[in-house]
């Protein structure tokens, strides 16, 4: 990377829009000074990257705003260790955010443009604890269960049923719920005594696309 990191405007978005609003997690404030969301957007957001809000990232999708990544990231609580199921890879730059956090990322993406740019992007970067599907996420992906922690970035009218199954003892599920124009947040907890969910925020995603048009597999950014 050269000059051009932006390697101040990170450390803005980092001062102005995630600590002012409660990110506290250091480790999730380091990923996201470390990963060089630029990258991610399409050439005419260059100036626009790091900036309080989602960008579009073609095929009618977006890159989540700097903000919801951070709190979606943070209310996972990860250990460091753990495999993570990814719904919904868009742009890769959540992706990214994960795989400086956790053992191993698991994303899975509808559509095939999106999910070869991210995979090349991830690749250029470096990233080698990512592997990438094409297809739909709201079944999850059973043969890597169970996953410590599942993030859905798409917004399903409920909550999908493959995916609370896929989940460890213990483990964390983030995901936006609702059918309208706004959405609500909530954070799922895998207990003994059964599913327990916490309202996060309203939000505002794409919709998750439930549907069955096949898989096709590649494992790894190498
Ligand atoms: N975290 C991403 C968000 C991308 S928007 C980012 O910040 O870039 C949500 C993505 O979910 C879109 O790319 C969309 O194509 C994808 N998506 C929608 N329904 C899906 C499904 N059923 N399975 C997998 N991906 C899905």
């Amino acid at each position: 990377m050269q000059k051009e990191d932006y390697v101040s405007e990170r450390e803005e978005m980092i001062k102005q829009q995630l600590i002012p609003r409660g990110i506290h997690d250091r480790q999730v404030l380091e990923a996201f000074r470390r990963v060089p969301r630029h990258y991610f957007v399409n050439p005419g957001h260059l100036h626009l990257a790091y900036a309080d809000h989602p960008l579009a990232i073609g095929e009618e999708q977006t890159i989540s705003q700097p903000y919801i990544v951070a709190l979606m990231t943070q209310a996972l609580e990860f250990r460091g260790d753990e495999k993570v199921l990814e719904i919904g890879t868009g742009s890769g730059y959540q992706t990214a955010i994960l795989a400086e956090l956790v053992g191993h990322v698991y994303t899975v993406e509808r559509l095939p443009s999106l999910a070869a740019s991210a995979q090349k992007v991830l690749a250029a970067l470096g990233y080698n604890n990512i592997s990438f599907k094409t297809g739909d996420g709201s079944k999850g992906w059973p043969e890597h269960q169970p996953f410590g922690a599942i993030i859905v970035t798409a917004a399903a009218g409920s909550l999908p049923a493959a995916l609370p199954a896929q989940l460890a003892p213990g483990g964390r599920l983030v995901i936006p719920e609702g059918e309208g124009w706004q959405q609500d947040l909530y954070i799922y907890t895998n207990t003994a005594g059964g599913l327990q969910r916490r309202h996060l925020c309203s939000c505002r995603f794409v919709p998750l696309i439930e549907e069955n048009f096949g898989t096709q597999e590649n494992f790894g950014t190498q």
